[in-house]
């Protein structure tokens, strides 16, 4: 049966059917209406000011590669300058190839590109060598809950190397839904009571950060890459199978399945949860070594650091904590099967 015309432009022939609305549209007016949707979001939510210099967390994967190149279209209109900061985590045979492709990226889309390495940012840890150090430490204290605390510092130390006012990273709708659940899993208030929100806004001298591919479903990330013939690494980290946030990411396939609004519906779940007085954290100070938020005298980071440099790394998970952060950053997931990224009529 021949495509239907697209709903859109009416001359085109559909090249797919949207899985959020059913609307059929060719893959032009698919990616301006994606773009239309991120400005939205970022004027509605007011993210960027003009002339905010945007740090993009660049990891070569589909959904960074995604907001960049959206963010480049975009910002003539909203007034905005981008950095391109990639995190060299130190994985052999992994992330070599990934910042190749930012490189690629960046050299193609002329954008300035800062490569921020964990071995100089943290006294030579590597992530293999954290891997190393933690081994056996048990099923829930997966490299990804390494990783994810200095991931986060280590874009945070790049965005102010270069400048940068803001900083936006790729997570996507199903990146979000998959941790909320995994909060919920790990009765982590801590990251429940701060929300979905659409990022956070530099509370305790951090920038502030954002994340204008929120609302975006992965399958919707994807097909944008496809149309737009974008460039990105699509080999899956080589740690990233022990995370537990497979698990929740297999429990939302299936919810999805039988709902297939499940996964935005957990995202504004998360947006407009509160907790009671009795079940919110302590508020956070400030880390006595660096600075930056913590709930107890150090930061996460500075404790991770100081518990490796000691040879007993220690983490605080879930249970009414302000549990560390599992999410891997945008690019770690393997590119899913096309059949199940572009819907067929
Ligand atoms: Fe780090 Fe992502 Fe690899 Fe996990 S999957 S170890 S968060 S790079």
């Amino acid at each position: 049966m021949p495509a239907p015309p697209c709903t859109s432009c009416h001359t085109a022939r559909a090249a797919l059917r949207r899985p959020r609305s059913g609307h059929a549209l060719c893959g032009a007016c698919f990616c301006a209406t994606f773009e239309a949707e991120v400005l939205h979001t970022v004027l509605a939510g007011r993210l960027l000011p003009p002339g905010a210099v945007v740090a993009v967390g660049a990891s070569g994967g589909k959904d960074s590669t995604v907001l960049a190149h959206v963010l480049r279209e975009l910002a003539p209109r909203l007034d905005i300058s981008l950095q391109l900061v990639a995190v060299d985590e130190g994985i052999g045979g992994y992330r070599d190839a990934a910042l190749a492709a930012v490189q690629r990226q960046a050299a193609r889309w002329e954008l300035p590109l800062t490569v921020v390495a964990y071995a100089d940012l943290f006294g030579g840890w590597t992530m293999d060598a954290v891997a190393r150090s933690t081994a056996g430490l048990g099923r829930s204290r997966s490299c990804c809950t390494f990783c994810g605390v200095l991931r986060r510092r280590a874009l945070e130390e790049g965005a102010r190397l270069v400048g940068a006012t803001h900083i936006v990273t790729g997570h996507n709708a199903d990146d979000m839904a998959e941790t909320v659940l995994m909060n919920f899993l790990r009765g982590d208030t801590g990251r429940l009571a701060r929300g979905g929100g659409l990022g956070s806004p530099g509370e305790g001298g951090a920038l502030p950060r954002c994340r204008p591919l929120q609302f975006a479903s992965q399958k919707e990330v994807v097909l944008y890459a496809h149309f737009r013939r974008l460039d990105y690494f699509s080999e899956e980290c080589v740690y990233a199978p022990e995370a537990f946030r497979g698990h929740a990411r297999d429990l939302l396939k299936r919810l999805e399945a039988a709902r297939p609004s499940a996964v935005l519906d957990l995202v504004h779940s998360a947006e407009r949860l509160a907790l009671a007085p009795a079940a919110l954290p302590p508020r956070p100070g400030a880390c006595s070594r660096c600075g930056a938020l913590a709930s107890r005298a150090l930061c996460q980071a500075c404790a991770l650091l100081d518990g490796l440099n000691r040879g007993r790394p220690r983490l605080a998970i879930g249970k009414g904590r302000r549990g560390l952060d599992e999410e891997g950053p945008p690019g770690d997931r393997a590119r899913p099967p096309a059949s199940e990224a572009i819907p067929a009529f």
